[in-house]
């Protein structure tokens, strides 16, 4: 006897999360056959509710239920500042340090060559066009200190290097290696205070 489809078909689909095998997924749906059924439906419901009401930010790329998100939208940021991160929790991290009064671009990810994540992956031509639309002083190229944050960090730099506008990067402080939205305020504020012009 083969384990029942339905089974086999939650278990099939569970693997499409990262870093879930065939083990890991074998103990989620165990876990969902023991859990009572409204909380089974719980699960189901908030994924759909996810994938129905977030979209990205027009402006910046964050996951939004708004758009423009509510930073891009609020009159009182300075919107010739733009501080450039990988992901929506280094937006998170930057906003509890409170350190940055301007607003934000989410490349979504970082350039991975070996893995075939090229820069057309990535918001890096809205980034492009924001800084050509106008109105932008400065970007601070605030992405991981690792070999990938680095090497995204020269791309843009390298395309945008003819603008005219500042460009900085965080302060050395940050370990290499580190994930920005795991730093605690002050360090993130400190490295955002004494960032350094790059050209
Ligand atoms: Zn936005």
């Amino acid at each position: 006897m083969n384990r029942p489809r339905s089974l086999a078909t939650l278990i099939e689909a569970l693997q499409k999360f990262p870093g879930v095998g065939p083990r890991t997924a074998q103990r989620m749906a165990d876990a969902v056959l023991s859990m009572d059924y409204e909380a089974a439906r719980e699960i189901s419901r908030a994924v759909l509710r996810v994938k129905k009401t977030i979209v990205n930010c027009s402006v910046c790329g964050i996951h939004t239920e708004r758009d423009p998100c509510d930073i891009c939208d609020n009159a009182a940021r300075d919107r010739g500042f733009i501080c450039v991160v990988e992901e929506d929790e280094d937006v998170f991290a930057f906003e509890r340090s409170g350190a940055h009064p301007g607003v934000y671009h989410v490349l979504g990810g970082v350039i991975k060559a070996n893995k075939g994540v090229g820069p057309d992956k990535l918001r890096i031509g809205q980034l492009a066009e924001r800084v050509r639309e106008g109105g932008v002083r400065e970007i601070l190229i605030a992405t991981d200190p690792s070999l990938y944050g680095e090497t995204t960090a020269a791309y843009i730099i390298e395309l945008l290097k003819d603008t005219g506008i500042i460009m900085t990067r965080p302060a050395r402080g940050i370990p290499t290696g580190a994930d920005l939205d795991y730093l605690d305020s002050e360090t993130l504020s400190h490295a955002y205070t004494e960032r350094k012009e790059i050209m």
